[in-house]
């Protein structure tokens, strides 16, 4: 093995969506981050090792307009209209690409975390006295510490690296950057005395949801037919009668589960990936050969996962554990930073062991819940934080908050978190002890296109907003004047889409040669220097990449028709900025230098559909 050793700002271990979305966030805001990511691929379960679809707190487009911004909606729409077939190869690529363009990543591929190095030099991995794992809950509580470096192997090409850095995340899934270092935290499901859930159980356990395979399959010209090998299941419609239907086979079941009552981590390679295989295999063989569904004779098998994409394992402790009463009672948190609304959707653990229950308990949430800042690092590691599954969360909580647009929310917060720490010199937790520091850190979120459900954009921080705003056009109630309202949305009725309140400017349908503008006067020259836009993307659609025939029925594969594709910005007459092939939500122009000027003007000659313009926000810095 060769030693390398390198100096960072922001060490993120785990290139699922929460660390890609933390690592780009982090190099956008300035830091030097080193990615390390133990696949050949990018997006974890969302790669195309895994092919799950990523959903979030619109539930699968049900509750409209609530969809994530961000780097996540960045990511969906550029998928959308660079990859029109949908396939997850081109996915995978496109998530590469993101990274390798920021030139503060230094991705590190195929290479594992296997170790922190602490400031106080103690004991790390397994070498810290943990208590044994038994059938109640397992929770370990460790010292204080603060992480020097990371130790990480790249066994395919013999190289270790020893990476020093002032901010970790873990954003691995199963914790082991944490872990290594000594952080709190637990496994299992905690009794409903811990936290008053009425969802959790009477008393604690061990288990977890468990893993599960996915397989894709397509139609032939001819029968193809399956024999499957001896060792796979065997199946009946009897194991399948509680909520385990099959309705049609090109996107596999998301109910093949299996080994919550194991060690999730410690079996994933062996008896749980073993019966995953013994699942996939003897559910093919009841879709081919049991008589029961004769139009699957020109369906075959074309992909099946190999790596179980697992739901739960670690989940630290920061110092807010986020409960079932947060997501059903949802809290002003002044730390919020992130928000789910996914249903809270508990698997039990023995899923297909026990064909009598049902393969999942969903519970609604009436509205989106915010996450504060406190769940996302570790309460006792200082300079640790934690992205996707592994926050510091309740094991009901984990039912909402797992979905991996949730997770890329918290992610890209991480992301902004740490450059400030970093730009301040302060920790995690010295940052949400200060009210100051807190608002500094979500204004800074609002300004690149974060969603935060109870704070406004400080509206004395954009210099369009003491302008005079007037149009070519508009239709009620979508003004002019709303376009700097510091809001970046419509608000919709959650069930019909129907606008409530409109955010934003809509102008009359465009007619050749005769484009839309909206126009900001001021009385004195402003100093122009970055142009923010926000578009209309179509938050009343869900927006995801997937294998599943009726969810790929409600998404757009192409630019968003409600977005403006072509515009130009003068400044004082000038055209400073000419756009033609725009299908991105917010777009930011920053000028070569900065400019004087008293008036800006946006004209908008055509969209990717719809007849009108329309925009949410411009904001000027
Ligand atoms: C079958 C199934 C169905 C699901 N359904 C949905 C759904 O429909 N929609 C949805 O949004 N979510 C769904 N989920 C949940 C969701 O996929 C996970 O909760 C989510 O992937 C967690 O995100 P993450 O970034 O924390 O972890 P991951 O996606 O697992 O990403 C973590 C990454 O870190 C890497 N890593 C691990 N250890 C190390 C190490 N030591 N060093 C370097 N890298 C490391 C892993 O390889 C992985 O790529 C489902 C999960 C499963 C298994």
């Amino acid at each position: 093995m060769d030693l390398h050793t390198i100096e960072t700002d922001f060490l993120v271990a785990g290139g699922g969506m929460a660390g890609l979305c933390a690592a780009i966030r982090a190099a956008r805001q300035g830091l030097r981050v080193v990615l390390v990511q133990d696949r050949s691929v990018l997006g974890g379960n969302a790669s195309s090792e895994v092919r799950m679809h990523i959903v979030g707190a619109d539930h699968h487009g049900m509750r409209k307009g609530i969809r994530e911004s961000g780097l996540i909606e960045e990511l969906r729409l550029e998928d959308a209209v660079r990859n029109p077939a949908g396939q997850h190869p081109l996915w995978d690529v496109i998530l590469y690409e993101k990274v390798v363009a920021e030139p503060n990543i230094t991705l590190l591929l195929d290479t594992d975390v296997v170790g922190a190095e602490m400031e106080d030099s103690g004991p790390t991995g397994d070498a810290i006295p943990r208590p044994p794992r038994t059938n109640r809950m397992y929770e370990f509580a460790g010292k204080p510490g603060r992480i020097r470096a990371v130790r990480a192997v790249r066994q395919i090409t013999q190289d270790e690296f020893l990476i020093r850095a002032a901010f970790f995340a873990d954003c691995t899934g199963d914790g082991r950057l944490g872990y290594e270092a000594g952080a709190d935290f637990r496994i299992g499901r905690e009794s409903k005395a811990m936290h008053g859930e009425s969802l959790a159980l009477d008393v604690d356990d061990i288990h977890t949801m468990g893993s599960s395979f996915l397989f894709t399959s397509h139609r032939t010209e001819q029968p193809v037919p399956y024999t499957a090998p001896p060792w796979a299941r065997k199946f009946t419609a009897e194991d399948l009668k509680a909520g385990r239907p099959i309705r049609s086979w090109e996107y596999g079941f998301w109910w093949i589960e299996w080994g919550g009552q194991h060690d999730i981590i410690k079996d994933h390679a062996t008896s749980i990936r073993h019966e995953l295989y013994r699942i996939v295999l003897g559910l093919w063989d009841y879709v081919k050969n049991s008589g029961r569904f004769p139009e699957s004779a020109n369906w075959a098998l074309d992909w099946i996962g190999a790596s179980p994409g697992k739901r739960e394992s670690r989940r630290f402790l920061g110092p807010h554990i986020l409960t079932q009463q947060d997501l059903q009672q949802p809290r002003n948190f002044e730390d919020e930073v992130a928000y789910g609304g996914w249903p809270i959707d508990l698997h039990p653990p023995l899923a297909m062991d026990d064909p009598a229950s049902p393969p999942f308990e969903s519970y609604d949430l009436k509205r989106p819940y915010a996450i504060p800042l406190r769940c996302y690092f570790s309460r006792n590691i200082e300079n640790l934080f934690l992205a996707g599954r592994d926050i510091s969360v309740t094991h009901v909580a984990l039912g909402s908050t797992r979905v991996m647009a949730t997770c890329a929310i918290g992610g890209e917060a991480v992301g902004f978190a740490a450059a400030y720490c970093m730009r301040n010199s302060i920790t995690p937790a010295q940052l949400v002890a200060s009210a100051h520091h807190v608002q500094e850190l979500k204004q800074l979120m609002l300004r690149e296109d974060a969603t935060l459900l109870n704070t406004r954009f400080d509206l004395s921080l954009n210099k369009a907003h003491t302008a005079q705003i007037t149009a070519s056009s508009f239709q009620e109630p979508c003004r002019p004047e709303n376009l700097c309202d510091g809001l970046t949305r419509d608000e919709l009725d959650p069930d019909s889409g129907d606008l409530l309140r409109s955010h934003g400017w809509r102008s009359a349908p465009l007619a050749a040669g005769s484009p839309a503008w909206v126009r900001f006067d001021w009385r004195a020259p402003v100093e122009v220097r970055d142009i923010h836009l926000w578009f209309d993307s179509g938050f009343q659609r869900q927006l995801t990449l997937s294998a599943d025939a009726s969810t790929r029925a409600t998404v757009i594969r192409g630019p968003q028709p409600e977005t403006v594709r072509q515009y130009t910005i003068e400044l004082d007459g000038r055209p400073v900025i000419s756009e033609g092939d725009n299908y991105q939500r917010k777009r930011v122009h920053r000028l070569a230098a900065p400019m004087r000027c008293t008036s800006l003007r946006l004209v908008a000659a055509a969209t990717n559909g719809v007849p009108e313009a329309r925009l949410f926000e411009v904001r000027l810095h």
